[in-house]
């Protein structure tokens, strides 16, 4: 089995290509087949080697390698001429000289004529030759039907009357998505032909053509579309689409694969997935025909979960950019894996996370003036006085943080609660944190000392 990924690079890798390349890349591993990588840039204007660039770093970023060195398509334009002229020789294709407003002309009186706009092959039989301007038309059956059995979709007919003959090189030589895809795929010996079902209409078309040119024909199948809430075709409106886009928002590749799978796939009930574990799962009987709809809280369900499951020294390795975009100070590797350590239950993403991890790097948290006000009362920093003398202590001579907090609610008469509050607001500048012994932990006793002096010297 070769399957292959054939992306466009007119702009970054979205949330459904990345999914027709996970599937591609799974189905080829399932069955120790090959999954190769091939870059359809012969639209020279809409083609941008930064997105390529961009493609290939996102797949390399969720972990779907392909086999051997990504193709260029337009370093193939020669085979695709090659093909058209042998299509030409064994009077399979027809030179066509109409003008751009012959064919909407003719495309207009289809319309009109109730049927759908269509080139009426006017240059069909005239037998012409090369001409500036001219292109090569493919010389399609005018009756019949094609058809094929959709791995995912089951069979799907077209007649061929509905097929007009379509351009297979243009004017300026270079093949048209068809022609090129076909030649390709044949020449790579593709044997699975897995895209969105955006191609079906394409299908025939290409069908006809691998007939022409005598190639046997690859299985093909077509992945139902990716919906938004609203189930609309999902779109920039429903915010982020590109793959690179959630990797600066801080999701983990881990979730992305495990989202896109699922987008579509179902392996019983289970929810999640390493990669490794679905290249040995994965099949096309157990993905959808019918759309899918992108739903990002569960994406968010799946990065808590991924973002719990990675250890804290790497968790502060993938912390630290985040922390860097936010203009804080990146501490060491030690710091940043406590600073992880203590977030990683309650983050979403790692832009969240180093929302929550602001407080631990700056000079003085920016106390929360409510609570200021609820706290910092002259009570509060009598109990905030106490603390600064009992953690002037070493850790080691007073029994931990719990023996300290225990014994001040004692003296106190005051429950823990109360006795921790003020400490939490003065160290994190919020009364929801993470637990004060990991905070005094990570701060470390100058820090603590100086926060502490700087909640009682605050005149809420
Ligand atoms: N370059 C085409 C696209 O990005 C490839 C379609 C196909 O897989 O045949 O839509």
């Amino acid at each position: 089995m070769i399957t292959r990924f054939a992306p466009s690079p007119t702009g970054h890798l979205h949330i459904g290509g990345a999914r027709t390349a996970l599937f591609n890349y799974l189905l080829a591993r399932r069955e120790n087949g090959r999954f190769v990588l091939r870059i359809e840039d012969t639209d020279a204007q809409r083609s941008r080697p930064e997105y390529t660039e961009s493609i290939l770093g996102a797949m390399e970023w969720l972990g779907l390698s392909w086999d051997g060195e990504p193709v260029f398509q337009r370093a193939r334009a020669d085979l695709h001429r090659q093909r058209a002229q042998w299509l030409l020789d064994q009077g399979r294709a027809y030179w066509c000289h109409c003008r751009p407003e012959d064919i909407e002309a003719s495309r207009q009186r289809a319309l009109a004529e109730g049927g759908k706009p269509r080139y009426d092959g006017r240059c069909r039989d005239l037998g012409l030759g090369p001409a500036p301007g001219g292109v090569i038309r493919f010389k399609g059956p005018l009756d019949g039907q094609v058809g094929w059995t959709d791995l995912i979709k089951g069979p799907i007919v077209f007649e061929a009357s509905e097929l007009d003959d379509l351009v297979i090189l243009r004017s300026d030589g270079l093949p048209t998505y068809n022609m090129a895809v076909v030649v390709d795929d044949a020449d790579m010996g593709i044997t699975d032909v897995l895209r969105g079902d955006d191609h079906v209409n394409n299908t025939p078309r290409q069908i006809l053509l691998y007939q022409a040119l005598g190639a046997p024909l690859p299985n093909f199948g077509h992945l139902p579309m990716i919906l938004g809430s609203d189930k609309a075709r999902l779109s920039k409106r429903h915010g982020a689409t590109s793959v690179m886009a959630y990797r600066e928002m801080g999701y983990l590749p881990q979730a992305l694969v495990n989202y896109l799978a699922r987008l579509g796939w179902s392996h019983g009930d289970q929810e999640i997935f390493g990669l490794a574990e679905m290249e040995g799962l994965f099949g096309l009987r157990n993905v959808g025909r019918s759309a899918a709809v992108f739903n990002p809280e569960k994406l968010d369900w799946l990065n808590a979960h991924y973002i719990k499951e990675t250890p804290p020294g790497a968790l502060g390795g993938l912390l630290a950019p985040f922390l860097a975009a936010r203009g804080l100070a990146v501490p060491g590797p030690e710091v940043l894996a406590k600073i992880a350590a203590t977030l990683r239950e309650r983050s979403k993403t790692l832009a969240e996370m180093a929302a929550k991890a602001e407080f631990y790097l700056v000079g003085l948290p920016a106390i929360d003036p409510a609570s200021a006000k609820k706290l910092l009362t002259a009570e509060g920093k009598g109990i905030l006085a106490r603390w600064r003398e009992a953690l002037a202590v070493p850790p080691g001579d007073h029994g931990g943080f719990e023996g300290l907090l225990r014994g001040l609610s004692a003296d106190l008469a005051a429950k823990p609660g109360a006795v921790a509050q003020p400490l939490r607001l003065a160290l994190t500048g919020s009364t929801a944190s993470p637990g004060l012994f990991e905070v005094i932990d990570v701060l470390g006793p100058e820090a603590v000392a100086r926060r502490i002096a700087a909640a009682i010297a605050l005149e809420p």
